[in-house]
């Protein structure tokens, strides 16, 4: 580890180091402090995709958001539209605030230890990215200046999905004295958190229902196990919550358990005699389920979660959570050689992949992951676009998981399609149930392109793992759906230019919405209605059984595909030789120039101080639109057009968006503009731990976090996988002596090497075949190649490279 004395200023480490010093593997806080309470709390979450801890202090407060949250765990309520209009979303989705079980109150002397005002003799916090544990140590010295040792550690298992474990141990330093432990159970809804979060106006906080959300079932407790149970009181889902307790110390002790409607509570009373340790250690379960499902039947499921873990013991879980950790830095990790400040950063946020996606299983990735409230607790596109091939590539398994997970949706997407006047399946833009949840449709369900995003996520997935039971099974029907969607949404302007039109829609830069032609979903919706058409054929050329039952299936017309083909081909791709560039849309570069370098920060971000129409009528982006069409499909445009297209668009981006940055610095690498594509990292890395919006109490930034292995691996690896042909061409930053990372390619895993002069390969498992510069590359199996890096050949035979890159190009920009 490096102390905070051995690091120089650093412009791209914005960290106060003598607060959260430098280490590789752990996010580590030196002291407290109740002034940045929220992000904190976000900063130092433990979960697992299920379930989720905000990092509260054992004692419960001081907090701003005491969160504990289980992915999908929703209510429902009623939007109320002033002017309402057929179609529009009517039923509500918010997250709930699940019953906390992470409260261990500590008394000394019945004086409680609370970090708000302690006297703290030593004090660290620590997350740490290989154990999984969130572990706190500090020496307390009490109001009647007794000092007292106390260590606490919390995790939520990946091994099991519905654990969580906590440890708690209390020794008297100096002296002996009466201790009591509280360790409890509460149920939040009646509010009970010390810092309110400010009321003001921001649509991407979670609404706070008015109505009691959590009704009581039942309770049940004995002998140190307390159980609660619950329902929504709308929506009718259940969730159980099981705790369960085991006390070792050679001190003299009693215990008593209790519970009430809101809360249960095992409060140990302790005569502790200097020296003399309590150790407790605390088991939470959590279960829910649907309405249908009884709360005694969730009450079993805790149970068996607890009695489970109780007989494998504490040390058994810990271990299964490291060796889950290894398995996953194995396949995930991305080292950037000696820039420690940066690679404790890029670990942090590739452990709140984990965290937000493991063991989602047969839910989403909410945009903040199980970390905060933040969007409601809503999936987006996020998934699909940053999250997915992040996952794709190292945790096949839970790609597979989010991509079922549309699947299961699909038929709220067919009668969403129905609803919207549509062919085919049109996915919410944004949900937890499957329903529609957007209340402002043009930023909302007019982003028609998040049916094209689902496809291109799971034809890259398809691609990359070999999967092709799930393609055939499941996928191909999300293909099929989603090209009737986009053949039935889109025109042939029989009048006009013949061409195929899609109108109406809004592309991912939520400033400037319903639009006609919007590149990025034309070049994208181009992509999903070929990809079925090649997938539909591919079935009917290998198996007639399975393209019978497909046929069968999704009562597929003999002419769809070649109509697809033909809305494909036909496609119009806005292009303005004035300019030299796409338009974001067909009227985009009609309008007046937003002009950026005269709005005050305090102006920032636009969309919390601009009613939208004004937003609207200007050239001005929320985050890249044309540019993340650039990276996507990078295949169908040249290098020249992308050059222009970021140009263009990168002075006029605000990145009020954290989805942003990393989409601006894969393409600055690509076109030539690596400082700046270096600046861009900075600002995705340090989206979080710099809180850079804001709003990192919300929650973490999770698509941020999953772009950011983008831009390490994309951006400056230079990996491209267009049409399932892997191929390199990297652009390390020149401060950086090299860059590796692993992925997983169908059996093999390979792991590259990126350094100024050379990429190594190398292969564990069958042998790959891949590009490096024009080159094709023979990874042997179970071997390694090194290639010289030298010149900037085209990527794949084909393509057109045909401006040569400028590196390092000086920018007219601050
Ligand atoms: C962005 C969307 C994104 C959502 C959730 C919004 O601010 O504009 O693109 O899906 O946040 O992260």
């Amino acid at each position: 580890m490096v102390g905070p004395d051995d690091v120089p200023p650093d412009p791209t480490d914005p960290l106060d180091r003598t607060r959260f010093p430098i280490d590789e593997w752990r996010l580590v806080e030196k002291h407290p402090d109740v002034s940045d309470l929220g992000t904190t709390e976000t900063l130092f979450a433990v979960g697992n995709g299920y379930l989720g801890m905000r990092g509260n202090p054992e004692e419960g407060r001081p907090s701003e958001e005491s969160g504990t949250y289980v992915n999908g765990f929703h209510e429902t309520w009623q939007i109320q539209h002033a002017e309402g209009a057929y179609g529009f979303a009517r039923v509500g989705q918010t997250i709930v605030n699940a019953p906390d079980a992470k409260v261990l109150k500590v008394y000394v002397d019945d004086e409680p230890l609370n970090l708000a005002h302690a006297d703290l003799v030593d004090y660290e916090r620590s997350l740490d990215f290989r154990s999984g544990l969130l572990r706190r140590r500090l020496v307390w010295r009490t109001p009647a200046g007794k000092k007292v040792q106390v260590h606490t550690t919390r995790l939520v298992s990946f091994a099991q999905r519905h654990l969580s474990v906590m440890t708690l141990d209390v020794t008297m330093l100096e002296g002996d004295a009466p201790i009591v432990i509280s360790s409890q159970v509460i149920n939040r809804q009646d509010g009970g958190d010390e810092y309110t979060a400010d009321e003001e106006f921001d649509p991407r906080k979670a609404e706070s229902l008015a109505h009691r959300v959590l009704e009581p079932q039942t309770q049940w407790c004995a002998d140190g196990r307390i159980l609660l149970g619950y329902r929504t009181a709308q929506s009718k889902l259940g969730i159980a919550v099981g705790v369960d307790h085991e006390m070792v110390t050679d001190n003299e002790w009693s215990a008593a358990t209790s519970t009430e409607a809101d809360q249960g509570k095992q409060v140990y009373r302790i005569s502790a005699r200097e020296g003399q340790t309590i150790h407790l250690e605390k088991l939470a379960a959590y279960h829910n389920g649907p309405s249908g499902v009884p709360v005694r039947e969730l009450f079993d499921r805790c149970r068996r979660t607890l009695d489970r873990a109780r007989i494998e013991g504490v040390e058994a879980v810990l271990d299964a959570q490291r060796e889950w950790l290894e398995k996953y830095w194995a396949n995930a990790d991305v080292e950037v050689g000696s820039h420690p400040a940066e690679q404790q950063a890029i670990r942090w946020n590739l452990f709140q992949l984990a965290q937000a996606s493991a063991r989602a299983e047969v839910e989403g990735v909410p945009a903040k992951g199980v970390t905060g409230s933040g969007y409601s607790g809503h999936y987006f596109w996020d998934t699909e676009v940053y999250v997915l091939p992040f996952l794709t590539y190292t945790l096949p398994q839970a790609a597979r998981s989010a991509l079922r997970f549309r699947y299961l949706m699909l038929d709220a997407a067919r009668r969403r399609a129905r609803e919207m006047a549509q062919d085919g399946a049109l996915f919410p833009w944004r949900t937890i149930s499957g329903e529609e949840a957007s209340a402002y449709y043009a930023a909302g369900t007019a982003q028609y392109h998040i049916d094209a995003d689902i496809s291109f996520a799971l034809s890259k997935y398809v691609d990359a793992t070999g999967d092709t039971d799930f393609l055939l099974e499941e996928g191909v029907d999300m293909l099929v759906e989603t090209a009737r969607m986009w053949a039935d949404l889109g025109f042939f302007d029989e009048k006009g230019d013949g061409l195929f039109h899609i109108h109406s829609v809004t592309g991912p830069d939520e400033y400037t919405t319903v639009v006609n032609d919007n590149l990025f979903t034309n070049t994208m919706a181009r992509f999903n209605l070929r990809r079925a058409a090649e997938v539909v054929q591919e079935l009917k050329d290998r198996d007639g059984a399975d393209y019978d039952r497909m046929v069968k299936r999704l009562e597929l017309g003999p002419a769809e595909t070649d109509f697809w083909l033909r809305c494909a081909e036909q496609m119009a791709i806005p292009y303005d030789d004035r300019f030299g560039v796409h338009p974001q849309d067909l009227h985009f570069l009609e309008r007046e120039v937003w002009d950026l370098a005269a709005t005050p920060l305090e102006k920032r971000p636009l969309l919390l101080h601009f009613h939208p129409l004004v937003l609207y009528r200007f050239q001005v982006l929320k985050q890249a639109d044309v540019v993340l069409a650039m990276f996507l499909q990078g295949d169908q445009f040249t290098l020249a057009e992308k050059r222009a297209n970021f140009e263009y668009y990168d002075p006029i981006t605000t990145g009020d968006s954290s989805l942003s940055a990393v989409v601006q610095s894969i393409i600055a690498a690509e076109v030539g503009y690596s400082e700046l594509a270096l600046r861009y990292f900075h600002a995705g890395l340090f989206v979080d731990l710099d809180d850079r919006h804001g709003n990192t109490s919300d929650g973490v930034h999770v698509a941020s976090t999953g772009g950011l292995w983008s831009a390490l691996v994309n951006g400056f690896g230079g990996l491209r996988d267009h049409g399932g042909v892997i191929s390199f061409d990297p652009r390390l930053p020149e401060p950086w002596p090299s860059l590796r990372w692993r992925m997983r390619l169908r059996q093999t895993r390979l792991t590259v090497t990126v350094t100024q002069d050379a990429i190594e390969l190398a292969a564990e498992g069958p042998r790959v075949e891949v590009w490096v510069r024009g080159e094709q590359v023979a990874v042997p199996a179970d071997d390694s190649v090194r290639v010289e890096l030298t010149g900037h050949g085209p990527r794949i035979p084909g393509e057109v490279g045909d401006v040569p890159l400028i590196w390092g190009k000086p920018r007219d920009e601050d």
